[in-house]
């Protein structure tokens, strides 16, 4: 099974560090089991981790351009056994995947060791109503995820029998064959092909799970959603994720959220942003008015003179902070100035009386009114 280094990574013999890097990145995020399902893909993957392994290092790639394979034989310490924990640069392409935000858990699938193993996490995407984001409540959700089979309790076996060890492995899941070269002979350790690299053989499958000792189940889930809420919050349900395989334990279940918009309130972190338009005789006079609120109406005064697109601060009519719904942010209302557009007649009586009580120059028959004020002066 073992090509040249290079020609795994795609690369040319004078490749340089970062090359190598970034040749070992991309074939990795294409054969990453976790992504790659195809069969050969996991073997493919070692190749590739293998290959890098040596190559990266200046020393064991000197040795490995000088006398080839058999010059790295014993660099590695476990073979060449997959094991996400042990290897540069993993966290790196999960990352790449999965944004960053889901941890190591979702490794559990491409880890084949022998006994328990913990379930994958799982994500949910949520939408929520506007107000449900900041009062929070709780949601009904059916998630589909794996569960323990009752019927064999986990185990994959036929009632009244039980797992045998795997004749091949003798229950180590791993075989070792010994390669030889002109320097010696060096062992390969590769997942035992019989067992799957479990170490046991059901010989008699429960017909409830057909062996798998999991089955998928759509579960309905009560959640509560906390108040204050918002777009891209991420809550985690424990045990709510896949079921382990051979009793371990189960993985999280990860509740992404999306916030729907509402007509009315814009929300900017854990305040409240509206607008209201007032008549610009309110804003030169003052009034009492009623604005829409979270909570509902709340009456506000408008202070004579208020200026056009004046945010006014209603303390305490905010979202509710996320684990801390006592203390809450603010609700900022921008306050907008109706100028008219058309005034009838009375008013324009009115109005104009009133420029001249002040001394203003105002037009009276629209431009031509304009060109006289200026001119005959
Ligand atoms: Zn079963």
């Amino acid at each position: 099974m073992s090509g040249d280094y290079y020609e795994i990574l795609g690369v040319s013999r004078s490749a340089t560090k970062d090359e190598i890097k970034s040749a070992y990145r991309k074939m990795a995020r294409k054969y990453h089991p976790d992504v790659n399902k195809d069969p050969g893909a996991e073997e493919r993957f070692k190749e590739i981790n293998r290959a890098y392994e040596v190559l990266s290092e200046p020393e064991t790639k000197a040795r490995y351009d000088r006398f080839g394979e058999a010059g790295v034989g014993g660099a590695s310490s476990g073979g060449v056994g997959f094991d996400p924990n042990d290897m540069g640069g993993f966290a790196d392409i999960f990352e790449t995947f999965f944004g960053g935000g889901f941890g190591g858990g979702g490794a559990g699938t491409a880890t084949r060791r022998r006994g328990p193993t913990r379930g994958d996490d799982l994500r949910l995407d949520l939408r929520l109503k506007f107000r449900e984001a900041i009062f929070g409540g709780e949601k009904e959700i059916k998630i589909p995820h794996l569960e323990t089979c009752q019927t064999c309790n986990g185990s994959g076996a036929k009632a009244g029998s039980s797992p045998k060890t795997c004749g091949t492995c003798g229950g180590t899941g791993q075989v070792k064959r010994a390669t030889r070269t002109p320097f010696g002979s060096f062992a390969q350790v590769s997942t035992c092909p019989t067992c799957n690299g479990e170490g046991q053989i059901i010989e008699e499958k429960c017909d409830s799970c057909g062996g798998q000792g999991r089955k998928q189940v759509n579960k309905k889930l009560k959640i509560t959603i906390p108040a204050g809420v918002d777009n891209g919050t991420r809550l985690r349900v424990t045990g709510e994720g896949d079921a382990g395989s051979r009793g371990g334990p189960s993985g999280d279940l990860y509740v992404y959220l999306a916030v729907e918009n509402d007509t009315h309130f814009k929300r900017d972190g854990i305040n409240i942003l509206s607008e209201m338009t007032i008549s610009y005789l309110q804003a030169i006079l003052g009034c009492r008015l009623k604005v829409p609120t979270i909570d509902g109406e709340h009456e506000i005064t408008i202070p004579a003179g208020l200026q056009p697109n004046t945010v006014m601060t209603l303390e305490d009519k905010g979202v509710p902070k996320l684990g801390n719904s006592v203390s809450r942010g603010n609700h900022l209302l921008t306050i907008k100035v109706d100028i008219p557009t058309k005034i009838n007649s009375e008013e324009r009586e009115l109005l104009e009386k009133l420029a001249q009580i002040k001394g203003e120059h105002t037009s009276k028959k629209g431009f031509e009114g304009f060109f006289e004020s200026i001119f005959h002066k």
